[in-house]
């Protein structure tokens, strides 16, 4: 019995440690097809050798030179044309390098850089990870990534691979879906996707960002606490306390206006961002047509840039307004669809909808495709019933999320304080859809729809009603003693400000 076992186990070592190389010319047999994962926004972008973006510390420090100057009159409240403009400039800066033609395409020699994986060597679980320039057409990218599946197929020896998709990498998935069908394709997975709209890019694109200081406080709250640092905790709640905050928000939000009412804000769009596709695929399908009229607000700018707009119109047309249907067949031919959204965090404060649920970088309604939640930092009404009963419970433990009218009601998780970038159980959760069959949120009870993830450890357990309290923010006496001050500082600039109004009279 003994010898048997060893024999076994011997086998079964060998087996291991053969080489999938010399199966390279044939097929695998494994039985474990391969897993892409299409990366998020992220790639470094070069001219030539130079990093153009993200900005580096010369650029950065050049524009705080330039802002230096302006910074009493943004406290006051009130730029002139010439500031205005050489406050463009600046912001001009860091996205002009990176700004693509009038047809949507890069400019020669400024591009991201990327190379196609080389062992063969495959293990179960693992993710084969697609980059892209993040900038580009969403259909140029859908094309490089069916010419990386059948590389993949080639090198693993495999007839067909999974796809899951991470933050932009949905965008870029959906629309190789939608162009290319599912042949080859096991199974599909979203990750804290961007493929129904990023509110911070649509709002801005539409003109539809919302700035109330009382967001900002959220925000910076949020940030003390994510960060464990009781000084900035005490910090935030002083300047929030004291007024200053809103003070000195209320002065940008006026520079804000005037930027965008004089058409400087349209400008600096469809000169530097607004010319790219990648950026056009995370405004949503309700904020589209809004968006290409603020970007290109006269006949000549549309003029100008028709085979840009041409473009992105077709990815709204055949891919973002198409999500239900896309993930539909998803679901009907392979079977294996699963979707990974994170909740707990507010958005940057520009944001239309700034109380709703996010993982920090989008909206949880847009990453899970229909969950209704209740605004951040509260929860349902003790009246509130699921919207759609289907006989099991959808409702999250702390009653902030219903995922009942998720497009995958029984196949969407939701992480509590869930990041924005790809965790270690964003690989399990595929993992377990991809090689198990008929895997959902009622299969493993480690693995319910609602979990929750501890700062410390980066894991996630089952959220409860003990468990899934919001994580509130504390101050400690050195608050009082800060908001004393900035209320001080806060009658100065008020004053300063009522006098600059006398004047500029
Ligand atoms: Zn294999
Ligand atoms: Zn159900």
């Amino acid at each position: 019995m003994k010898k048997l076992l060893s024999v076994i186990l011997s086998a079964i070592l060998v087996f291991t440690l053969v080489p999938f190389g010399v199966f390279a010319a044939g097929k695998c047999t494994c039985g474990k097809d391969p897993i892409i994962m299409v990366n998020g926004l992220g790639n470094t972008i070069y001219q030539g050798d130079r990093v153009v973006f993200p900005p580096q510390k010369d650029t950065i420090v050049n524009a705080v030179k330039q802002a230096i100057p302006m910074t009493p009159a943004i406290i006051g409240g009130k730029l002139s044309d010439t500031q205005l403009e050489k406050f463009l400039e600046v912001a001009e800066t860091f996205f002009a390098p990176i700004a693509f033609d009038v047809n949507g395409d890069p400019i020669n020699g400024v591009g991201a850089r990327f190379s196609y994986p080389t062992d063969e060597n495959h293990k179960e679980g693992d993710f084969i990870y697609f980059d892209y320039d993040w900038r580009v057409d969403p259909f140029v990218t859908a094309a490089q990534l069916k010419d990386f599946i059948d590389y993949v197929k080639e090198l693993t020896g495999h007839d067909s691979v999974y796809l899951a998709g991470e933050s932009m990498g949905t965008i870029m998935m959906n629309t190789y879906l939608a162009t290319y069908g599912f042949e080859g394709i096991n199974g599909v997975v979203w990750y804290n996707g961007a493929y129904n709209c990023v509110a911070t890019c649509s709002d801005s694109y539409a003109n539809k960002n919302k700035f109330e200081a009382e967001a900002l406080g959220r925000f910076l709250a949020q940030t003390g606490v994510n960060t464990g640092n009781q000084f900035l905790n005490d910090l935030f709640a002083a300047l929030t306390e004291s007024g200053l905050l809103e003070t000195v928000f209320n002065s940008v939000t006026d520079i804000a206006d005037d930027l965008e009412k004089s058409g400087r804000f349209s400008r600096f769009l469809n000169e530097t961002i607004g010319t790219m596709p990648g950026f056009w695929a995370m405004v949503s399908s309700e904020n589209f047509d809004d968006a290409v009229e603020f970007v290109f607000p006269t006949p000549e700018l549309k003029e100008k840039y028709a085979g840009l707009i041409e473009r992105i119109t077709r990815y709204h047309d055949e891919v973002g307004s198409q999500v239900d249907n896309i993930m539909a067949e998803a679901q009907q031919i392979t079977g294996k669809v699963g979707v990974v959204a994170g909740y707990g965090s507010v958005l940057a404060p520009v944001t239309a909808d700034n109380l709703q649920q996010s993982d920090g970088v989008i909206g949880t309604a847009a990453e899970s495709n229909g969950a209704t939640c209740a605004p951040y930092g509260s929860c349902f009404a003790e009246n509130y019933t699921q919207a759609v009963d289907c006989g099991h419970n959808h409702i999250s433990a702390d009653r902030e999320i219903d995922a009942s009218t998720c497009f995958f009601p029984e196949n969407t998780w939701f992480v509590k304080y869930g990041k924005h970038n790809l965790g270690s159980y964003g690989k399990t959760i595929c993992n377990r859809i991809f090689f198990s069959d008929g895997f959902n949120v009622f299969s493993d009870p480690t693995l319910p729809q609602f979990l929750l993830r501890d700062e410390a450890t980066g894991a996630v357990s089952p959220l409860t009603v003990e468990n899934g309290a919001d994580i509130q923010a504390k101050t400690t006496f050195t608050s009082k003693i800060l908001s004393f001050f900035f209320r001080i500082t806060e009658r100065f600039i008020s004053l300063f400000k009522a006098l600059r109004g006398m004047i500029i009279k």
